[in-house]
């Protein structure tokens, strides 16, 4: 959402906000509709650090997304595999709705702090958006102090729990080593479960940061495995979303 102008009306890409008709939509400024900030909080780079200096964004207004993981590429309309981790503010509850959005005002909480992503977009013209879209990306080392507990404790989690240990142990289920895929998944699983309550805890943190410090839990990013949890008590029983391949549990 911003409101700068153009001189040049153009046609909105199938793949960005606001563009959700098949017809011709020209536009030249932008006119609050909102669309762009209900399909999803923005993706912070460098020049964002300055936000979380006055506190406009804290730590719990955010989530990393790991290295290996499926992003939906909106310059691409596409979905495309994470290279590198990249951070993003949160949604609304179960919703994409950046959590900054005000749908009543249709306004932005941060306006003055916008990120760079919505400063520069355009829904009618992206090229300031593609310019800017994969430089310069903000992870988690530019605002975590090296040689910290919590620095240790995500390189423990990244080095156990990465999504090519992940990938490899599903790649192998449906074969001759299926039990032990599963059991080794099912351990991490748990590990990083419980992993964001205890650290929580132990360096007295919010558990809303944790989704910032660990990325989403794998729980909820199995899905793009094809598999999900359900819990039972303490037990986890992973199933494949496709029917018919049966269930593992611990
Ligand atoms: S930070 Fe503000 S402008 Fe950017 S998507 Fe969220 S509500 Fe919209």
């Amino acid at each position: 959402m911003q409101s700068s102008k153009t001189k040049s009306p153009a046609t909105l890409p199938d793949n960005i906000p606001g563009n959700n008709q098949d017809k011709e939509v020209s536009r030249t400024e932008c006119v609050r509709c909102g669309v762009c900030c209900t399909k999803g909080g923005p993706t912070l780079h460098l020049e964002d650090i300055g936000a979380f200096k006055d506190s406009s964004v804290k730590r719990s207004d955010l989530y990393t997304m790991r290295k290996g993981e499926t992003v939906f590429n909106n310059i691409e309309g596409k979905p495309s595999v994470l290279s590198e981790e990249i951070i993003k503010i949160k949604g609304t509850g179960e919703s994409y709705s950046c959590s900054f959005y005000d749908p009543d005002q249709k306004a932005c909480a941060i306006y003055a702090n916008r990120p760079i992503e919505c400063r520069v977009l355009k829904c009618w013209d992206t090229k300031d958006l593609e310019a800017i879209f994969e430089k310069n990306r903000l992870q988690r080392k530019h605002l975590i102090p090296p040689d910290t507990v919590i620095a240790e404790a995500i390189a423990g989690h990244e080095q156990r729990c990465s999504y090519s240990t992940i990938e490899t142990l599903v790649k192998k289920m449906g074969g001759s080593e299926t039990s032990e895929a599963v059991e080794k998944f099912l351990e991490l699983l748990q590990f990083d479960h419980h992993l964001r309550p205890f650290i929580a805890k132990k360096l007295e943190l919010p558990i809303e940061e944790m989704d910032f410090f660990f990325g989403r839990p794998l729980t909820t990013t199995i899905k793009m495995f094809g598999l999900q949890v359900k819990q039972n008590g303490d037990a986890f029983l992973l199933t494949p979303i496709e029917k018919g391949i049966g269930e593992f549990g611990n």
